[in-house]
């Protein structure tokens, strides 16, 4: 049965409007899908009646989170790889498990992924790299069928390898630049905008080490002519720095901007090690930073400067990455984890207030997908 008219009555609703009205006793009422009135419950009742009432008393009534920093596929192998940096997490655990996936254990790991989403409150996802073998049409239907919204990245890459490490990828995760650029193509052309306007195709470019500049540089240009978003991995451990401090000269940000790849369609998940130079680039043109606490504090890969980044003027969202790298996909941990590991490291209670990381999971990470509208 869908229903036309919801009305959630009696919580407290946390607004996150521009004015952060928090209203007590009060009613969201959804009709058509669309949120069309907010305000004491009293006044709602009286002037409409719904279809379906949800009694919220005692219950706060809070914008969906928006998870901007998601790997689908990564799910089914939740708890493969503990005690273990990056590189060795990748080569050793995580791209041998995902390089024997086919499209039916891709799409299982997906509707697990998408239901731990949905029961604590995330309702909008942007998920990084779907390698062609996940099949990107089944967890497109999945998508459809959940009434999540889905942001659904392909993997484009040219280079086996993670910044000087060559070759290391599994030869089951390879793909080619030409028919990666192809695939985005023809997946944004069968779903992007579908499911009511739920699903979206980006690009989801490999980290430093995985494509050439000039793949870079086709990526950039093809979401322009598509009019459509890039994200990537970046800065997420020291060797993006090293790495594009040896082969370009340049801070990774730099790089990237180089090559055309910083804009307001860009997010860049961790950020870990950009540096303070780099901020005001990302600030200027508008591109985001996926902050995924959880994932950097289990493969001890450093701390993200986020309250620098915001004073800097940087939009943050909120990530909780994947099963392996955090054990589990739950925005309210993941809020909880960026609150604390920030005040520690500051000595500052005052530092990532509750109001700042529930802006990070909520509006900007709306902002950071395209759909703060
Ligand atoms: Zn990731």
């Amino acid at each position: 049965m869908i229903l036309t008219s919801i009305l959630v009555k009696g919580g407290t609703v946390i607004t996150m409007d521009p004015r952060r009205r928090v209203i007590r006793d009060a009613a969201v009422l959804v009709k058509d899908g669309l949120i069309t009135q907010v305000g004491k419950s009293a006044d709602i009742k009286s002037q409409n009646r719904a279809e379906f009432e949800v009694d919220a008393s005692g219950r706060a009534v809070l914008p969906g989170f928006v998870d901007t920093h998601v790997h689908l596929a990564q799910a089914l192998i939740r708890g493969c790889a503990d005690d273990t940096s990056l590189i060795d997490w990748l080569q050793k655990f995580v791209w041998p498990l995902q390089g024997n996936f086919d499209a039916q254990d891709g799409k299982a790991s997906a509707e697990l992924c998408m239901l731990e989403m949905i029961k604590s409150g995330t309702t909008t996802f942007l998920e990084s790299l779907l390698h062609t073998r996940y099949g990107l049409d089944g967890i497109a239907e999945s998508v459809e069928r959940c009434g999540m919204r889905g942001i659904l990245s392909k993997t484009v890459m040219s280079l086996p390898g993670y910044g000087s490490e060559k070759s290391i990828m599994h030869p089951g995760m390879v793909e080619d630049g030409e028919t990666c650029l192809r695939e985005v193509e023809s997946h944004f052309k069968r779903w992007n905008d579908r499911a009511d306007d739920r699903i979206r195709v980006w690009y989801g470019a490999r980290s430093l080490g995985g494509c050439t500049p000039q793949l870079y540089k086709q990526i950039a240009e093809g979401a322009k002519r598509l009019g459509t978003g890039i994200t990537m991995h970046l800065g997420e451990v020291q060797e993006d720095v090293r790495y594009a401090m040896k082969e370009f000269g340049k801070t990774p940000v730099e790089f990237m901007d180089q090559v055309g790849l910083v804009g307001s369609n860009v997010v860049f998940a961790h950020g870990v090690w950009l540096g303070e130079k780099e901020w005001p680039i990302l600030a200027l043109k508008g591109a985001t930073v996926a902050h995924c606490p959880s994932s950097n504090m289990k493969l001890a890969s450093g701390i993200t400067s986020v309250p620098e980044m915001l004073r800097a003027g940087v939009n943050v969202g909120l990530g909780c990455d994947g099963g392996p790298s955090n054990n589990c996909y739950d925005m309210v941990r993941e809020m909880k984890t960026a609150s604390l590991l920030h005040k520690v490291r500051t000595l500052d209670p005052l530092t990532m207030n509750a109001e700042t990381v529930l802006e990070m999971a909520t509006i900007k990470g709306a902002r950071a997908v395209g759909l703060d509208g």
